[in-house]
């Protein structure tokens, strides 16, 4: 067993976990509420301050950024099931510890940097 993550770490990381899946669940409510679409034409208003966002393009953007909402809050899920449990902080590929610097960043981190961006590339490849 190489888990390099002592309880109080984990308590930390059990906290940064929470903050975030509640400003997710937040901008899922602000979504639903169709508050994020306001938000967004600004944004790409201040983006690019040509031409008004079309609709379709702004709606699949929308829609992509809650799924990728939606992901993140699934990992995090898990993340806090697995927070107290030995294997947490190894990585779910090849078992090694990720490092605690990636964990401080990405608490939801599953992978190792190596076997993420292995995972990134296949994921990517399937998609063509
Ligand atoms: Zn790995």
């Amino acid at each position: 067993m190489s888990t390099i993550i002592n309880t109080p770490e984990r308590q930390t990381l059990e906290a940064l976990l929470r903050q975030r899946q509640q400003a997710l669940t937040q901008q899922l409510d602000a979504h639903q509420e169709g508050q994020s679409r306001v938000e967004h034409a600004h944004e790409l208003l201040s983006q690019d301050g040509d031409d008004a966002p079309q609709r379709d393009a702004d709606r699949e953007v929308d829609m992509a950024r809650s799924d990728r909402v939606n992901q993140e809050l699934a990992l995090i899920s898990r993340a806090l099931q697995r927070l107290y449990q030995h294997d947490f902080g190894t990585c779910i590929d090849c078992g090694d510890a990720i490092a605690a610097e990636r964990l401080a960043i990405e608490p939801w981190a599953e992978r190792c940097v190596r076997c993420q961006s292995a995972h990134e590339g296949q994921v990517a490849h399937h998609r063509l």
